[in-house]
């Protein structure tokens, strides 16, 4: 056994000795893509002990963006036939009600993908007759980014410069699973990325309103591994925390500069989420001081209420309701080719993980774990 193994084996002990003093099942929700695909990679999903799962919570952008969003960015696209619209990679694929931004393309519109904000600052300053449109989605992590960017193109004095803004911020969204009475889960392990930007210090409105463990993790096998096994620690302990496992990049008050960044060109909103809904100051709007660079503003854009694609269980999977095996769609309506829902799609989606990971049957055990979270759930309904 290398040291690595031996390390995340002395973990998963620990965490098997928490669970069984215990005595009952016990859950623990990741709400970090990166999370989701490190977590199924490494296989740590078939090494839990008994009556341990690790369910996926709202933390893929992707997934979590609405379906009235999505239609939004698509119709841009096919509606303004002068403008160019970047977006990062994932997006293109996802559904929209009518068709996805590759459908889009193969129609006429001009969708571009790019690997940052600052490419689409580029295409607009080499041609600044055409329009550029950036879709912005993400968390805290990414949303500097966008913030540097609107300030780049402003300090260039672009005006075919705008971004369509679709952020959303972490805390709110905790609280409104928190709140939503159909917590199935024992604690949180939290957020790397987000975490480096926004601190631990951060989540302890979270545990001392909720009273919930909460964990920051990194996100080898190991990291995942020891998050999991003090979560199950302090369970047992009735600590709650937040602890921070993943010194090395978080800082108890995160980064000044990213925090200074978001305060300056954005400002909180009510937005809408997939399975979540408006939640009150959850989102990043541009403020009025840049609205120069805000799509909505520029092209009169807003978002319609749209439903999510019919039979997707997308929304339940990001709130730990369900496991994507759960979905009637799942590796036969829905695959990562012919995906339905924005958990297929997303490179960090719980559906395209388990369905890339799962399939040969190490999820089979997490599987059939699910019938102990349908009862639990029935209980709470
Ligand atoms: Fe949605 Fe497809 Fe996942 Fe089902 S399998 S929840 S349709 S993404």
């Amino acid at each position: 056994m290398t040291p690595r193994a031996l390390q995340c084996r002395r973990h998963l002990d620990r965490l098997a000795s928490a669970a069984r003093a215990i005595a009952r099942p016990l859950a623990f929700m990741e709400v970090c893509g990166t999370h989701t695909v490190a977590a199924f990679r490494s296989g740590l999903h078939s090494l839990l002990p008994e009556g341990v799962r690790l369910l996926s919570g709202p933390g893929c952008p992707v997934c979590v963006t609405s379906q009235g969003d999505i239609d939004l960015l698509i119709d841009l696209g096919l509606d303004c036939r002068n403008l160019t619209l970047c977006t990062y990679g994932d997006m293109i694929r996802v559904m929209g009600t009518r068709g996805s931004l590759s459908s889009a393309r193969s129609n006429g519109a001009d969708v571009r993908i790019v690997y940052s904000a600052m490419d689409a600052v580029r295409l607009a300053a080499a041609d600044r007759k055409h329009q550029v449109v950036f879709a912005a989605v993400g968390f805290e992590t990414t949303a500097p980014a966008t913030a540097a960017a609107i300030l780049a193109a402003e300090a260039q004095g672009l005006t075919n410069f705008t971004v369509l803004a679709s952020h959303k911020l972490i805390l709110p969204a905790l609280r409104a699973l928190l709140d939503s009475g159909q917590v199935n889960f024992d604690g949180f392990l939290l957020p790397g990325h987000v975490s480096v930007i926004i601190g631990a210090q951060a989540y302890h409105p979270i545990v001392e309103r909720y009273a919930i463990p909460c964990v920051v993790a990194g996100f080898e096998d190991v990291q995942i591994a020891d998050a999991m096994a003090r979560l199950a620690e302090m369970v047992r302990d009735g600590d709650k925390g937040p602890e921070n496992l993943y010194p090395e990049a978080v800082t108890p008050f995160g980064n000044p500069i990213a925090m200074a960044l978001l305060d300056k060109v954005f400002e909180p909103a009510d937005v809408t989420w997939r399975a979540l809904g408006t939640v009150p100051q959850s989102g990043l709007e541009v403020r009025k001081r840049f609205a120069l660079f805000d799509a909505k503003i520029r092209f009169g854009l807003r978002a319609a209420f749209a439903p999510e694609p019919r039979g997707c269980r997308c929304g339940d999977v990001i709130t730990g309701r369900c496991t994507p095996v759960d979905c009637p769609l799942f590796g036969s309506g829905c695959t990562p080719t012919q995906a339905i829902g924005p958990c297929m799609v997303s490179s960090e989606g719980t559906c395209a993980a388990w369905f890339k990971y799962g399939r040969s049957g190490r999820l089979r055990k997490v599987a059939s774990d699910s019938s102990h979270q349908k009862q639990k759930m029935e209980a709470l309904s």
